[in-house]
Formats: C-alpha cells, sequence, structure tokens
C-alpha cells in the first residue's frame, strides 16, 4: 500500500493518511458495508491505463447499497468521474486494483442497517497477480460451505461476508493447495473463495447458475458474451455436482482479482492433461488483449485514464 497517495474521502481527495475512521465505526464493529474491486491495465506501447468494465463494478456497488440500505449518493457517472480523478491525481503507470467502499459510518452500538449514517471511499493501488499458479493451480473443495442467499447474500458484495471466503481460503492452503472451491449448503458447485468457475465438458463451458450463491461475476458476465461471440462456444448455467470438477476436460477461475486462472488439479485428479487447456488459453488472450485496450471491437469495455486529461489539457492551451 506503500505506493497510495491519495483516498476519494468524507466526499473529496484527501492525502491517504487522513482517510481514517473511528474504531466506533459501525462497518468496523459489525461489517456492514459492501464494496467493488476494479482492476485499470496499464498499456506500455500507448502509455495508457484502461480501467475494464467500470461502470458495471459501480452499478453492482449501487445494487449491493440497495440490499444493504446503504445510501449511495452518487450515481454511476459521478463515480467514475471521481476514480478518474483519483487515478490521475495518483499517476500509475502499472496495472492498479481500485478499491470503491459503501459502508455503514455511524458510531453506534446498534446490530441493524436501517436509520443510520453511511459512508464512501476509494482508494487505488498498483496490483499484480492474485494467485501465482494462474497457468495452473492446485485446487481443493472447502470443507467449509457458501453461505446461503437467506443468510447472507452473495450476491451483494458485504465486506462481512468475506469471512466465509477468508475461511475457506486458509482451509485449502493450509492444507497445501493454491486455491478453493465451495460448495453451497445443499452440495453443489457455488464458486471459488473469490472467484466464479467454469467447467469444460464435451467443448461446452458450463458455470453455476446465478441461484447457487454466488457473486454475480462481472468478468464472468464478460467471458461468457466472449465464449459465445468470439469463440463460438455453447455457455451453459446450471448446476454442476462436485463428481464432474473430477472429469472436466478444462476447469477455471475467472474474477477482477484472480483474472483468468487455469486449474491444473481438483482435490488431487488432474483435470484434463493437466496443462492449460485450450479454451482458458483463447479466452485469456483475448481478455487480456480486450482489458489493455488492444481489441479496438471491444473498445467500449475500457475506459482510458489518462487521454481524456491530455485532451482537456490540449483543447486548454
Ligand atoms: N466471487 C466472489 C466471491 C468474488 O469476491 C469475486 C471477485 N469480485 C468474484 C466472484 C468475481 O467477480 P468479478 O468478476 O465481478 O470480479
Amino acid at each position: 500500500m506503500a505506493q497510495t497517495k491519495y483516498a476519494f474521502f468524507e466526499g473529496q481527495i484527501v492525502p491517504i493518511e487522513r482517510a481514517k475512521v473511528s474504531i466506533m465505526t459501525h462497518a468496523f464493529n459489525y461489517g456492514t458495508g459492501c464494496f467493488e474491486g476494479i482492476r485499470a491495465y496499464w498499456n506500455n506501447e500507448e502509455e495508457e491505463l484502461y480501467l475494464l468494465k467500470m461502470r458495471e463494478h459501480y452499478q453492482r456497488l449501487h445494487r449491493s447499497c440497495h440490499i444493504l440500505l446503504i445510501s449511495l449518493s452518487y450515481e454511476v457517472d459521478t463515480l467514475c468521474d471521481i476514480t478518474l480523478e483519483l487515478l490521475r491525481k495518483e499517476g500509475f503507470r502499472q496495472d492498479t486494483y481500485i478499491r470503491p467502499l459503501a459502508y455503514k459510518s455511524a458510531e453506534e452500538i446498534s446490530v441493524r442497517l436501517h436509520d443510520l449514517e453511511d459512508g464512501f471511499a476509494i482508494f487505488a493501488t498498483p496490483f499484480g497477480k492474485y494467485i501465482e499458479s494462474e497457468e495452473g493451480a492446485k485446487v481443493g473443495v472447502s470443507s467449509w460451505r457458501r453461505i446461503s442467499d437467506n443468510a447472507i447474500p452473495a450476491r451483494a458484495k458485504i465486506t462481512g461476508s468475506y469471512i466465509n471466503s477468508a475461511l475457506i481460503k486458509t482451509d485449502i492452503v493450509m492444507k497445501g493447495f493454491d486455491e478453493a472451491i465451495v460448495l453451497t449448503q445443499d452440495g453443489h458447485i457455488s464458486e471459488g473463495s473469490a472467484e466464479n468457475l467454469f467447467i469444460v465438458r464435451e467443448g461446452k463451458l458450463i458455470t453455476s447458475p446465478i441461484t447457487e450463491d454466488i457473486l454475480e461475476g462481472i468478468t464472468r458476465a464478460a467471458l461468457m458474451e466472449l465464449a459465445r461471440n468470439e469463440l463460438g462456444i455453447e455457455v451453459v448455467e446450471r448446476r454442476i455436482d462436485r463428481s464432474e470438477l473430477y472429469v472436466a476436460e478444462e476447469a477455471f477461475f475467472c474474477g477482477t482479482g484472480v483474472q483468468i486462472a487455469a486449474i491444473a488439479s481438483i482435490d488431487h485428479r488432474t483435470v484434463g492433461t493437466g496443462e492449460i487447456g485450450p479454451i482458458v488459453r483463447r479466452l485469456r488472450d483475448l481478455y487480456f488483449e480486450i482489458a489493455r485496450g488492444k481489441n479496438k471491437k471491444y473498445a467500449p469495455w475500457v475506459t482510458p485514464v489518462y487521454a481524456g486529461a491530455r485532451r482537456k489539457k490540449l483543447a486548454a492551451t
């Protein structure tokens, strides 16, 4: 975090040292906040930083806030403008992660969601890989189960619910795996600890439906679109049994943090050949090309950070 100099906090961009909350903050005590994770990709040839699917992330943040009764006073367009301003001030020339947070800022001892003051903040930090072995992760199914929609809704990206993700991740890493898959309460495949999951069977891409206590992933939706439209592959959303993981031709995680990570084995069973499979490879190549602003057809998926500012400067001179 050493490279982060600023934050958007209490309505303005301030030095990061000033973006502090009290230990009495409701969200700190009860996990009553929601957040986003957005990536921006550095394109060296163009000397440009591209934000990927920024609007979709802020639309999801609004939905998370709606579920948690957090009033987020900024529209999606304003949130995008604030993010651009913050990034231009930071001036990062490398891959970056942006973390917006909406939370119950009231300093009050009371477990509830209604009638509490809300806060909003954003910070950004340079960020590389989320898991080291993205070309072939060794994965295990966690003994923890995913929290169900009737307990803490997974479709909202709620700070407190990441205790579930943390239990899952630590359980599996301490057992010697790289990453975890988690089951729903009734034993079907939900997703990864903090990423969505796809498997390939008979050449079709299969993923759990949004009713299986998953986060409605933005990368997941993007890859479904690319698989159908660019690779001509059929994509099926249906329940997945645990043992289907063992006989899949390919399997991979996807998400803003993890990007696209091929799975080499699950519960000590090799997936496919154990090498990165052809469908994962093609999707991965296409995804990174788009994310770095190198694919003009998908230019609407990315927002350049510096070009707008440069244009403004030129117009002013
Ligand atoms: N599931 C969970 C639990 C996550 O935390 C994430 C990361 N945000 C994802 C899936 C992937 O979602 P997205 O592609 O929108 O980043």
